[in-house]
């Protein structure tokens, strides 16, 4: 590991000072996507500035009847909260299938919604691709099973954490501090897709700012579902998943957020499918169709085909469950 300055912020304002060098700066929560990449030489800061000691770490109301989650509230804690499970009972399964008791007992939420991809050829020093300053992608002519089966590039990387998909479906949004203060960020604005311009990052927090908190708003009457599919039900990241959440008006859907995780650089939002929800009864052939219209457009490539079928049974599944259908 390339020798680094360590800084041990003990407030916001002392992270972002921290954070202001002219080297690189990297902000360290619970370790585990940030140690493994600099173990491995994908990242090699200059300094590194510890900010668990200096972020909330505590999930409060708000006035509006909803939650305001810190960016250094552990995994588990979130997973274990009888408030969020009441609210936002999407939100928990998600976070309660994050990697393995001992992930989510060191993982933070704003560690786990900051985390770089996976793909494996931004973890591999060997291969420069165009997040680490190369001249491409690999996956469209290697092997891109778990890549990508929405965007058009440049990358094709999918967005890593389980916590973003369900806080975009819940209208979610993100509180940043940089040395200008503090702004407040639609979850669904916060992720980009890659593009040329900026093909380096994930989403729109400045090398000086820190997420600070997770606001949820009051969900009203709203029925949730969740549904992730992995490969033997194992630790690993799923291979497919969807969170929906569903405005009811009486017995028919008023209105809908479909978020899928895992097929796109960001948590993909599929507006045809909420189109296809909206002032329907919740049953098999709504699912159906609207599970269905979630896929239109997806692009896979040489390997990842049956990603499509798998993404269109979790948005089934969420669906069946919001509307308490058994699935299997
Ligand atoms: C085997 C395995 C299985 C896993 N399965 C899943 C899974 O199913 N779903 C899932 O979502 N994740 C999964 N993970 C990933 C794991 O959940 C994350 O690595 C972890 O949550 C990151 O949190 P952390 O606090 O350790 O982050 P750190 O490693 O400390 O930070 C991660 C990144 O975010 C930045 N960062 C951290 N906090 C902030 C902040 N407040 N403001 C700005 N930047 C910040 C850091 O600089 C770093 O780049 C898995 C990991 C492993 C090893």
């Amino acid at each position: 590991m390339k020798a680094f300055a360590y800084v041990n912020a003990t407030n916001e304002k002392d992270a972002v000072a921290a954070l202001k060098t002219d080297g690189i700066a990297l902000p360290l929560a619970g370790g585990q996507d940030l140690l493994a990449r600099m173990k491995d030489y994908i990242s090699q800061p200059d300094r590194v500035v510890n900010i668990k000691n200096a972020l909330d770490a505590t999930i409060t109301a708000t006035p509006d009847g909803g939650l305001k989650i810190g960016a250094a509230v552990r995994i588990v804690d979130l997973a274990e909260n009888a408030q969020v499970a009441k609210l936002y009972p999407s939100l928990v399964a998600a976070a309660g299938e994050v990697g393995t008791p001992q992930i989510r007992n060191s993982g933070t939420v704003g560690g786990n919604i900051n985390q770089r991809p996976r793909c494996w050829y931004f973890r591999n020093e060997e291969f420069n691709c165009f997040k680490k300053g190369g001249d491409r992608c690999f996956a469209p002519a290697g092997e891109n099973q778990f890549h990508a089966i929405f965007g058009s590039g440049p990358t094709h990387i999918v967005h890593p954490s389980s916590l973003a998909v369900p806080a975009v479906a819940y209208g979610a949004k993100f509180r940043l501090v940089g040395p200008n203060g503090e702004r407040i960020v639609d979850a669904a604005e916060y992720f980009t897709m890659p593009t040329m311009q900026n093909v380096k990052t994930e989403n729109v927090l400045a090398a000086d700012e820190v997420f600070t908190h997770v606001i949820l708003p009051a969900p009203g009457n709203v029925k949730h579902g969740h549904y992730e599919v992995r490969f033997k039900a194992s630790h690993d990241w799923p291979i497919a998943f969807a969170t929906v959440v569903l405005a009811m008006n009486g017995g028919t859907i008023g209105s809908a957020r479909v978020v899928m995780g895992a097929v796109a650089p960001v948590p993909w939002r599929a507006q045809a499918a909420e189109r296809a929800l909206a002032g329907k009864r919740i049953d098999e052939a709504t699912a159906v169709e609207a599970a269905t219209a979630a896929l239109e457009g997806a692009r896979p490539m040489s390997q990842n085909n049956y990603k499509v079928q798998v993404a269109k049974t979790a948005v089934k599944r969420a669906i069946l469950q919001a509307g308490g259908i058994k699935t299997v």
